[in-house]
């Protein structure tokens, strides 16, 4: 009891009664709008396509329910041809005769679906996304299991003279009425049911509804009054599909076709023939040609659609992972490996645009060179990884020490230089003796037992008029640099003038 209520408060219970009810709604509106006579044999049988759609839906258990659905909208049909014909206990005949058709109608849709599971098996998508869908959506999910329920329903129904045998002709014309009705049926409603549940619908609808208002006006106005308008539908029907792809194209579809099949029975538009079973197989023979091209049309787009989105993606990850390429290119191209800092190349660029700029403008412009002290102790007595870990060190150090607008990079060895635009050589021998300091004091790499410390001895030298080039400036740096060496190292040197230097 508690396991009922649960499930008939649940969403798969509340699912259920609403596909009942526009199977059961569905069904009415084809019986209603366009029928065979004698009886009420619908025409074309958009509850085939509920069908299929509850059982996808709800799985194996909605077989009663399709089953219930059928029942009840065959069973008064049978009822009423039944009193016509004077038959004895109608009721308990067509309650008895409505069992077979509703089980037929059950095993169409298992039919159907079995077909579908297959080619999601075989495929793992859904059917209706590429063109080549379009033989196995047909022939296999809508008119197979159209095919054999049909012939059987047919039999049933003209055994019961439900359908009066007047002569073999028009008794298989009516079979093939029945047969391409329910084809019709499942090739109608599945492709809304596609769309509904890959978003498509939900998406599209609202910019397909001029489109598929100016539609429904001149189908009306075809079949209302003048028969050859209907031919206008055709660059509307092209237009919806090349751009509202499955969404629009299945929703036009239904128009076009419920809305001719309608016609037709009230002996409008221009498929009429003075035999019925004639007119709708001219009607079904129009609506089948324009089917079929526009479904492929529209899943012929839905393919481009796709090709374009995983073109843009691969190309958006390609540009991603050459974007990501170059920076790592460029980081290369300028960083040293082993310290991070700028390399040599890198330092040079940086500074002839210094120095262009200090030209220009007529700014100080300074430059360090930086020696460890005695740094072959260090590789031979803890190793060259030790020595490796030393460089590190210093950077670290030197760059904590720094202004963002110094650059400070590994000239090659354990020799940096450092370009201090803005600065003069006061100012310089200021900031160098600050970074030598700061050495001896932070820079310190503790190995086994051992703390190992450097020193650095520092060449300044102030860009001058007649230095004619970077080497020049450089080679100034360089023999301060020596000439703090010479002097006891750990300490800083300030290059001579250019005049005193070239004349060395
Ligand atoms: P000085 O005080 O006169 O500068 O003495 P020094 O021992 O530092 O002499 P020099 O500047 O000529 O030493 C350069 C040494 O630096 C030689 C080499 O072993 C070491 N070296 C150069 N590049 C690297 C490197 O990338 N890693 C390590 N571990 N050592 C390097
Ligand atoms: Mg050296
Ligand atoms: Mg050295």
């Amino acid at each position: 009891m508690k396991h009922a209520l649960t499930f008939l408060t649940s969403i798969k219970a509340l699912t259920a009664l609403f596909l009942l009810i526009a199977y059961v709604g569905i069904g009415l509106i084809s019986i209603q709008f366009a029928h065979l006579p004698p009886g009420n044999i619908a025409i074309i049988w958009l509850a085939a396509g509920c069908g299929l759609v509850i059982l996808l839906e709800l799985g194996p258990l909605a077989l009663p329910l399709i089953f219930a659905a059928s029942f009840i909208l065959n069973t008064p049909t049978y009822y009423a041809s039944l009193n016509t014909l004077d038959a004895k206990q109608p009721l308990a005949a067509a309650l008895i005769l409505g069992i077979l058709p509703a089980a037929i109608d059950a095993w169409q849709s298992w039919m159907a679906a079995k077909a579908w599971h297959h080619f999601v098996e075989t495929t793992h998508r859904p059917p209706l996304q590429k063109p080549t869908d379009l033989p196995h959506f047909w022939l296999k999910i809508c008119f197979i299991p159209a095919l054999f329920s049909m012939v059987l329903l047919h039999g049933v129904l003209t055994l019961s003279n439900m359908i009066v045998y007047q002569d073999l002709l028009s008794n298989l014309q009516q079979m093939l009425v029945l047969i391409i009705g329910d084809t019709a049926g499942l090739f109608i409603i599945v492709p809304i049911y596609v769309s509904w549940k890959s978003g498509a619908l939900k998406n599209n609808y609202r910019a397909a509804v001029p489109y598929l208002t100016i539609l429904t006006l001149i189908v009306a106005l075809g079949f209302l009054f003048y028969s050859y308008i209907l031919m206008l539908i055709l660059p509307i029907l092209l237009l919806i599909a090349i751009r509202f792809r499955l969404a629009g194209t299945s929703l036009a579809l239904f128009i076009v076709f419920t809305l001719s099949v309608i016609g037709t029975a009230q002996h409008a538009g221009p498929f009429v023939n003075p035999s019925p079973i004639l007119s709708f197989l001219n009607l079904q023979l129009f609506l089948f040609s324009i089917g079929l091209t526009l479904h492929y049309l529209a899943l012929l787009q839905e393919l481009l659609s796709h090709s374009r989105q995983q073109l843009e993606a691969e190309v958006a990850l390609r540009t991603k992972a050459l974007a990501a390429a170059n920076t790592r290119l460029e980081e290369l191209a300028t960083t040293d490996e082993l310290t991070g800092v700028a390399n040599r190349r890198e330092w040079q660029h940086r500074c002839e645009d210094a120095m262009t700029y200090a030209r220009r403008y007529q700014q100080p412009l300074s430059i360090l060179l930086i020696d460890i002290d005695h740094f072959k102790n260090v590789n031979d007595q803890y190793g060259h990884l030790v020595g490796d870990l030393t460089l590190k060190e210093l950077c670290r150090v030197c760059n904590a020490e720094l202004r963002a607008s110094d650059s400070f990079a590994r000239w090659g060895g354990e020799e940096f230089v450092l370009l201090l635009p803005g600065t003069t050589q006061a100012e310089a021998i200021l900031a160098g003796n600050k970074l030598r300091m700061a050495v001896a004091s932070q820079a310190i790499v503790s190995y086994e037992e051992h703390t190992i410390r450097i020193t650095i001895s520092i060449g300044v030298a102030m860009l001058e008029d007649h230095d004619s080039s970077l080497d020049h400036l450089l080679n100034r740096a360089d023999q301060a640099m020596y000439a703090a060496k010479a002097a006891g190292r750990n300490q800083v040197q300030c290059a001579q003038s250019c005049s005193t230097f070239s004349r060395q």
